[in-house]
């Protein structure tokens, strides 16, 4: 078996290319005669810094030779090195083993690939070491997220899939033709299989890219049945080819369960799980930004949580929050921020304290003076001090998401189940 791992660190620029990358060269194995058993798609920290728009590396599996799939994988690539880009720095790298085979040492490479930051040298030496085929273009740092594909088959044990529909050469740049009352139609069908397809509250094909680039449709979801019954519902404009891809996408592979442990431990660029207690009020910020204080369970460090104007309704879920709660949160530190991607209620705190009610008179009593208690100003009756009543929470016990409009494509949608508490899925 042979595993070509590929990665042209993407370019704003040209859009989403290196899926039409891997299809291309798919297609030239098959067509000399190799059998493709899968095609990956893997996404990796969404916080590298040399980033692309969805930071993904490709891989191939194959049973044609790995000199064979190698020379025509480096004919694709080679054109690409030559656009003048900076941003474009190809890297390839070909495995003549099983991709279940892969040493140890890439396994781990490629599983750190989604949590870390790796640099080019110390790819270069595990790939060595293993006797894998390499090459690079233009500085080569594709080669880094080239080796993370290779060994993600046997790092990642959560497997989701996308099928992604291509737009004919000459339609690319002109806006995409997809009729969205099927398209709705189709994903509300295949829904919780297939996900992320639109967005209800947004009136959003989620699906359907923005950014120029050859893509028509990406259909995300837990089965290939699922995402091509969706793909196949839709009415849209001729497609050029399609690729299924089996991919690391909605499986928070990113995030570092971290339990209980103290928030001034996190670091910039890594993305975490953590229970946590709230620690003050949520406050909107111009920009409609909202930003809540979160305090370690042990009362060390404190840092914000944040739900950008973007994550639209999920901010009215951030909002309702109250200090005292206690809850998990998920999502990625930057500048010294965690940035929300869902969010678990574990404990709400339903009390608060206020000045105590007169029990005869039935109206709330002063300060007495201090120290002195609470006192009726019509009747002279007294009480010891404040007393706690209850407050309406409008949140539940539970997981709470961003909507499909605002989800990275590592983040785990709530619909794919397998959660620790009741989920509260958007759609
Ligand atoms: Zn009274």
């Amino acid at each position: 078996m042979t595993v070509v791992g590929v990665d042209d660190t993407d370019s704003r620029e040209r859009g989403m290319c290196t899926t039409y990358l891997a299809a291309r060269i798919a297609e030239r194995i098959e067509a000399a005669g190799g059998t493709v058993e899968r095609r990956l798609l893997i996404r990796l920290n969404p916080a590298v810094e040399r980033k692309t728009r969805g930071n993904a590396a490709l891989a191939i599996h194959t049973d044609l030779d790995a000199d064979e799939a190698a020379a025509i994988a480096t004919e694709e690539l080679t054109p690409l090195a030559a656009v003048e880009d900076p941003r474009t720095s190809p890297g390839l790298v070909v495995a003549d083993c099983e991709p279940e085979a892969v040493p140890d040492a890439i396994a781990e490479f490629a599983a750190d690939a989604v949590r870390e930051f790796h640099d080019l040298e110390d790819a270069l030496a595990l790939a060595d070491a293993a006797g894998f085929h390499t090459e690079g273009w233009a500085g080569g740092h594709g080669r880094i997220g080239a080796l993370a594909a290779v060994g993600a088959y046997r790092a990642f044990e959560d497997w989701t899939v996308e099928h992604i529909a291509y737009r004919k050469f000459d339609r690319c740049g002109t806006p995409r033709d997809v009729d969205e009352a099927t398209l709705f139609g189709a994903a509300a069908e295949a829904y919780p299989a297939a996900w992320d397809t639109v967005d209800h509250g947004e009136n959003a094909a989620v699906c359907v890219p923005n950014a120029p680039g050859p893509i028509l449709y990406g259909i995300r979801g837990d089965t290939a049945e699922a995402v091509r019954a969706v793909a196949e519902g839709i009415d849209a404009e001729p497609v050029e080819r399609e690729a299924l891809f089996l991919t690391n996408q909605g499986t928070d592979a990113h995030l570092r369960d971290v339990g209980t442990a103290n928030l001034a431990t996190f670091h910039d660029g890594r993305a975490y799980r953590v229970d946590c207690v709230v620690a003050g009020e949520p406050e909107t910020r111009r920009g409609g930004h909202v930003f809540v204080p979160i305090r370690s369970v042990n009362g060390d460090g404190e840092m914000a949580a944040a739900a950008f104007e973007p994550t639209k309704r999920f901010r009215d879920r951030v909002r309702a929050l109250r200090p005292g709660d206690r809850v998990t949160v998920c999502g990625e530190v930057s500048d010294g921020t965690l940035k929300l991607e869902k969010f678990a209620i574990r404990e709400l705190n339903r009390t608060r304290t206020t000045n105590p009610t007169c029990p005869d008179c039935d109206r709330s009593m002063g300060s007495a003076g201090r120290g002195q208690g609470y006192r009726c100003r019509d009747c002279g009756t007294s009480a010891p001090g404040k007393v706690e009543i209850e407050v309406e929470r409008e949140l539940e016990e539970g997981w709470y998401e961003v909507p499909p409009c605002a989800r990275r494509h590592i983040a785990k949608p709530l619909a794919r189940g397998g959660f620790d508490a009741p989920i509260h899925p958007e759609r």
